[in-house]
């Protein structure tokens, strides 16, 4: 079976080597069209079916579906069609006097064949996001989304066999094997999003063909909330990041820290928006999503009973539904520093919180960590901000909200280090897909030949 993939990939990827010049030298006219088709797609023709198959594959809101997987990708598209003519446009650089007679540009080319391995978790927004860039920077494109979101990825797959020739962009579907066969393949570039497990071996088989990596991980995103802020504004949005996908997502927060003056305060204000936002009954409510499958829902469970081993205190929620991989919203006090929940990314909706005096500790604490995907400040105080941010390191932070860097495409998007390697989105996304060659040209009248012997006094009187 994986023999007969393997030579399916094989002839897949070099029926786009061999087109990958045509592509690469279309004009930004050609790219815009076809962005414009992926578009359409999205906006109208594939519409109701991605909502649908969200739904089916985890219950996610159709609203929710509309205002993060499908106008992210058509936000996307738009900021590129503003942009690309510029970004195509050869880039003029100054050329040193030691170089009389040259002019010298940057030419923005394709890298050639790209591979896109997305995660179940935004899986229309994760893989449709970065084919917005490599289809500008002129690639071609085999792409493989998660299995774990099969509904999702055969609409896609529907999508791109419409819009798109398989030598030019294609959809492979299939579980980790057809992953771990594509990897073999010497592509142009392999962008990556998912976990840092999976990342470390991705990056190991891109170095076999020393392919150049986008890796767009995970990992623990920590927020802060000092004493200053108007608490009940400020945990409505942190109720928003964290359950928005049922706690699902990459940058939700996975722990807050609070000053240990607002404890009671905060677990007050967070049941009651809790119950504004999805009811008493939260299991009932049609705004949140549900776990995507139940190997994940056993892990939050676990989770849950670790916690409680371990003395943690579940201030609201803890509850579960085996039969609908429902966990209800829950937030936690007192997690040991032993516990699953603190040394685990939780990608769930359970929220551990810390009480802290000092902020240097808060620091001192986040920096004995990996580099987070995100970290959150929520603070009035401008000097504590920037204390924090110049003391941590990050691959985003928002101050006074969560998520919502991810929609700003002048913003690069990505990790650093084991959050990350590369950035997504706007310009830095095209720049991923792009190999900016270096052209010197020498005219053929009036160029000076510096470095050339005879090193006679005329030459030596020009470096004077
Ligand atoms: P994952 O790493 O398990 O899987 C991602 C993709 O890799 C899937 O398509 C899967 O089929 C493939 N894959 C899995 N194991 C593989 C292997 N051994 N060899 C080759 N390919 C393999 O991640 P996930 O569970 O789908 O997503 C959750 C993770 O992704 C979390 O860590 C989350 O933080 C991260 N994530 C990051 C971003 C970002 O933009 N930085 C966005 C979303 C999710």
């Amino acid at each position: 079976m994986v023999n007969k993939s393997e030579n399916a990939y094989l002839n897949l990827f070099n029926s786009q080597k061999i087109n990958q010049f045509s592509v690469g030298n279309t004009t930004y006219k050609a790219r815009i069209m076809k962005l414009n088709r992926l578009k359409n797609a999205l906006e109208f023709t594939y519409k109701q079916r991605l909502r649908d198959a969200l739904y089916s594959d985890f219950k996610k809101p159709q609203l929710e579906t509309d205002l993060t997987e499908i106008y992210p990708v058509i936000d996307e598209i738009n900021f590129v069609k503003r942009n690309l003519k510029s970004w195509l446009k050869p880039q003029k650089v100054e050329t040193p006097i030691s170089l009389l007679g040259s002019s010298s540009y940057i030419k923005n080319e394709a890298k050639g064949v790209c591979l896109i391995i997305s995660p179940w978790n935004f899986p229309v927004n994760l893989t449709f996001g970065p084919l917005v860039s490599a289809i500008a920077a002129g690639n071609t494109v085999i792409l493989k989304p998660s299995e774990m979101t099969p509904h999702t990825s055969k609409v896609m797959r529907d999508i791109i066999e419409e819009l798109f020739d398989d030598n030019e962009i294609a959809l492979v579907e299939g579980e980790v094997e057809v992953s771990q066969e594509l990897l073999k393949l010497p592509f142009n570039h392999i962008f990556f999003t998912g976990s840092p497990q999976v990342g470390k071996i991705v990056m190991k088989a891109a170095s076999e063909h020393l392919t150049s990596v986008t890796l767009e991980l995970g990992g623990k995103s920590p927020t802060i909330i000092d004493d200053t802020t108007n608490l009940d504004k400020v945990v409505k949005k942190i109720i928003f990041g964290k359950f928005m996908n049922v706690g699902q997502t990459c940058i939700a927060p996975d722990y807050v820290f609070i000053n240990e003056t607002i404890k009671t305060a905060f677990i007050a204000s967070f049941k009651k928006h809790l119950d504004e936002f999805y009811s008493e009954k939260a299991s009932e409510s049609n705004s949140l999503a549900r776990i995507v499958n139940r190997k994940h829902f056993e892990r939050l469970k676990s989770y849950l009973e670790d916690a409680s081993l371990k003395n943690a205190t579940i201030e609201i929620g803890g509850s579960y539904k085996e039969e609908d991989n429902y966990i209800e919203p829950t937030l936690v006090f007192d997690a040991s520093e032993d516990s699953a929940l603190m040394k685990n990314e939780i990608f769930g909706p359970i929220l551990p919180v810390k009480t802290y005096g000092n902020i240097d500790e808060v620091i001192d604490y986040i920096n004995s960590k990996e580099k987070p995907l995100a970290l959150y400040v929520f603070s009035k105080n401008n000097k504590t901000i920037k204390h924090i941010i110049d003391n941590t390191r990050a691959g985003s932070t928002c101050v006074n909200h969560n998520l919502l860097q991810f929609l700003n495409h002048n913003l690069p998007f990505g990790g650093s280090n084991n959050s990350g390697i590369g950035k997504s989105h706007g310009y830095f996304g095209f720049l991923e897909f792009t190999n900016q060659r270096s052209v010197l040209k020498q005219h053929t009248i009036g160029a000076v030949d510096l470095l050339m012997p005879p090193y006679n006094n005329f030459k030596q009187k020009l470096v004077d």
